[in-house]
């Protein structure tokens, strides 16, 4: 194998320097110890990037990295968990060098510095398919306080960070020639290949959300989920959806724009309920940490329903992305 280091040398060079945190035990024993808080859980998640279906075998190492974490970071943010660390399961095929491995690994620690986390972790094996990484990653909440997607309840408000569809339009321009500017292209790319897990938001968010989850699937999808699982109908006002001026400026700001960003994934914002008493508070939660916009309603019922600027019902095919 060219220029391909050992398990154990790629552990020890690469791997072991991230391992910060005491518990990680230097990736030197079978397993490592992690401590909550004395009156805490752990909040625990895991999320798997194949080469072909999640990004592209030319994609930068560096960003692959971020991305992989990133993913698993925004499903804790979306929880209210404080961010802790990580496991990491690579499956390398025979391609991937050291030169490939170092820039990744170089990733990983720019957003371990930048998310105040550590390796904790991990297994390595090569594999005849196609390069995978999966990461699981934790975090803590004090007990009985992880915001979940069950607990949402009529007359609630409907809130989502930052703006929405900038992923999907990221990825349909890189994968396709469009005639946009450089920095339009720019910023929607970057939104797609570096999602910003939105963790002051979370945290912020506890014991005032009622439910919340992050938005990977596509608005639509992913607040069908909070409907089903707490049992209410959710209502979306097509025109308070945020859209970014880089969006608007690549499809513009009519109700099928509006549909397409609602359906099209790769967000990384948190949507959450919250009662309307605590709106307050919310909005005051996310003064300090991402702009959040009140974007409907929940109601009893079932479903989710996406309305014109009349109150009528738009008609919307998919209504996110799926794997299978
Ligand atoms: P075992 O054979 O008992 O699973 P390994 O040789 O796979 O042990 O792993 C040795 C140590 O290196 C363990 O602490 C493990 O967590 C760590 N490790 C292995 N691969 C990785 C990786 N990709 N990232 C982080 N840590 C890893
Ligand atoms: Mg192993």
């Amino acid at each position: 194998m060219s220029n391909r280091p050992s398990e154990f040398q790629l552990i020890a060079e690469l791997f072991a320097p991230l391992a910060e945190a005491p518990g990680a035990l230097k990736l030197t024993d079978d397993a490592a110890l992690i401590a909550p808080p004395a009156g805490h859980e752990l909040v625990i998640t895991t999320d798997a990037l194949v080469e072909g279906v999640h990004f592209l075998a030319d994609d930068p190492p560096l960003l692959i990295a971020k991305k992989a974490l990133r993913v698993n970071l925004s499903d804790l943010a979306a929880k209210g968990a404080e961010a802790a660390g990580y496991l990491l399961a690579l499956s390398l095929p025979a391609g991937i060098d050291m030169s490939w491995l170092k820039q990744f690994a170089e990733g990983l620690k720019q957003d371990q510095r930048e998310f105040g986390i550590s390796l904790y972790g991990g297994d390595t094996t090569s594999t005849p398919g196609p390069l995978t990484i999966a990461i699981t990653a934790f975090g803590f909440v004090p007990k009985g306080k992880m915001i979940r997607r069950a607990n949402a309840k009529p007359d609630d408000l409907v809130f989502v960070s930052g703006t929405i569809g900038d992923g999907g339009a990221g990825l349909a321009l890189s994968r396709e020639q469009h005639d946009v500017s450089h920095a339009v292209r720019d910023f929607l790319v970057h939104r797609y290949r570096e999602p910003r897990p939105r963790l002051a938001l979370g945290l912020a968010l506890r014991g005032i959300a009622n439910a919340a989850l992050d938005v990977s699937d596509g608005l639509l999808a992913d607040l069908g989920h909070i409907a089903e699982t707490s049992g209410v109908r959710i209502e979306i006002d097509a025109h308070r959806l945020p859209l970014s001026a880089a969006l608007q400026a690549v499809w513009g700001t009519t109700n099928e724009a509006r549909v397409r960003a609602a359906t099209s994934g790769d967000d990384y914002e948190i949507a959450f309920t919250v009662a309307p008493r605590f709106t307050a508070d919310a909005v005051k939660a996310a003064r300090n940490s991402t702009a959040i916009t009140e974007i409907g309603r929940v109601r009893a019922g079932q479903g989710v329903a996406l309305l014109d600027d009349q109150g009528r019902e738009i008609p919307v095919p998919a209504k996110g992305f799926t794997h299978f």
